[in-house]
């Protein structure tokens, strides 16, 4: 896809639900993702604090709600299947989802080689690795 600006690398940063993590990374290590960054963060959209109702002002910090983020970043020809399992394993179909925003990569440096760029984004038995070569 033609993504601006254009990289060899990017960033998948979804913003999901909690409980639906596990579902989430196990499908991408199946289909062979490695390297998963995940934190913990808090956040509103539409949801907003709907499920916190009681107390608290309109735009008050009690509002967030508690999501998982997680950081995958992958190679220009991996993105939309990353980004399609996230989708499929994540998605429950009521307000509060999520969201995924991908992001150009310029570098990728493994620290304990120095590898740079595709040698360094590439993992043992990755996504890479394990499916058949287009
Ligand atoms: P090594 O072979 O030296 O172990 P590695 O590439 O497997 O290198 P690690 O040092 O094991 O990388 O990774 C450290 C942390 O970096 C991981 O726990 C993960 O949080 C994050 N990480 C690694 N690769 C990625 C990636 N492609 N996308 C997102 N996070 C990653
Ligand atoms: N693209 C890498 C590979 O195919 C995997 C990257 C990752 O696991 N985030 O080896």
């Amino acid at each position: 896809m033609g993504y601006v600006p254009d990289s060899k690398f990017y960033k998948v940063e979804a913003i999901l639900r909690p409980w639906r993590v596990p579902q989430v990374s196990s499908a991408l290590l199946k289909m062979g993702i490695r390297g998963v960054t995940v934190s913990d963060v808090r956040g509103f959209g539409a949801q907003g604090g709907s499920t916190e109702r009681q107390g608290g002002s309109e735009f008050s910090e009690d509002k967030f709600v508690a999501k998982i983020k997680m950081e995958i970043v992958v190679s220009k020809d991996q993105v939309e299947a990353v980004i399609d399992k996230i989708i499929r394993e994540a998605r429950t179909g009521e307000i509060g989802d999520g969201k995924i925003f991908l992001v150009p990569v310029s570098d990728v440096i493994r620290v304990r080689t120095g590898e740079r760029g595709e040698q360094a984004e590439r993992m043992a038995g990755g996504l890479a690795d394990t499916s058949v070569p287009a």
